[in-house]
């Protein structure tokens, strides 16, 4: 997320002059992206390769990986007890990602990950909500004056909050469908636990226009394309 000149890139790299950038580059010493650069204004954000004779001065990838989410591991980078999300991806595509919207330990579905700080505010950002979606299976049957309430916002005590508006659709008389633009929390279990109904199951299928890839089991991911990196939104 941070965007810098080659010129300020390269002196705070090599603590070298401005003016010795210049001349580096005239020399055609310095390569972006595998192309020999030729102007202190290009842009360098994070993701630039930028390689200095045969010194590789930053390799930054972005990646973006989606993973089925199994029950039973925590939606964390560490934890002391149990399995982490992380520790099922493939061991090297684990480098500093950090989750985009946490699934309870119980919960199973579409969780992504990704290393790209810009993406995944976007993806959070109050501002352009993005739907997620949910399915649950409850200890109680669904009636009228639910889907009502979900769709009124519920009172959350402890942040003091009322829930944005939800859509509850009910599938079976002990199954919905429940849809988020927010990211509480335990919501959806408050929500009905509001009402005393337990959820004995919960899992996110989509989050924007990206749907769990269907080939995935519990456990397993794969890196997002472009088309669903930018096309989520
Ligand atoms: N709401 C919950 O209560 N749990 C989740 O994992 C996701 C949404």
């Amino acid at each position: 997320s941070k965007r810098a000149r080659l010129d300020r890139f390269l002196s705070g790299q090599l603590n070298i002059s401005r003016k010795d950038v210049r001349l580096l580059l005239a020399q055609g010493r310095v390569q972006l992206d595998q192309q020999v650069a030729t102007s202190i204004q290009q842009p360098v954000d994070e993701y630039t390769h930028v390689q200095f004779d045969d010194q590789v001065l930053q390799a930054n990838s972005p990646s973006y990986i989606q993973l089925h989410k199994p029950q039973g591991v925590v939606s964390a980078t560490k934890d002391e007890k149990h399995k982490t999300v992380i520790d099922l991806l493939p061991s090297g595509c684990a480098d500093n990602l950090h989750i985009v919207g946490r699934l309870d330990f119980n919960s199973t579905g579409l969780l992504l990950l990704t290393n790209d700080g810009r993406w995944s505010r976007r993806l959070n950002s109050p501002e352009q909500p993005i739907k997620k979606r949910y399915r649950v299976t409850l200890d109680k049957p669904i009636s009228q004056a639910l889907i009502t309430a979900f769709a009124q916002g519920i009172y959350f005590a402890y942040e003091n909050v009322i829930t944005k508006p939800a859509t509850l659709n009910s599938l079976t008389s002990h199954s919905a469908e429940v849809i988020l633009v927010e990211g509480r929390y335990h919501q959806i279990k408050r929500m009905f636990g509001h009402f005393n109904i337990t959820v004995l199951s919960l899992h996110r299928d989509s989050v924007g226009s990206l749907m769990l890839d269907e080939d995935l089991l519990p456990g397993q991911s794969r890196d997002l394309s472009m088309q669903e990196v930018q096309g989520i939104f």
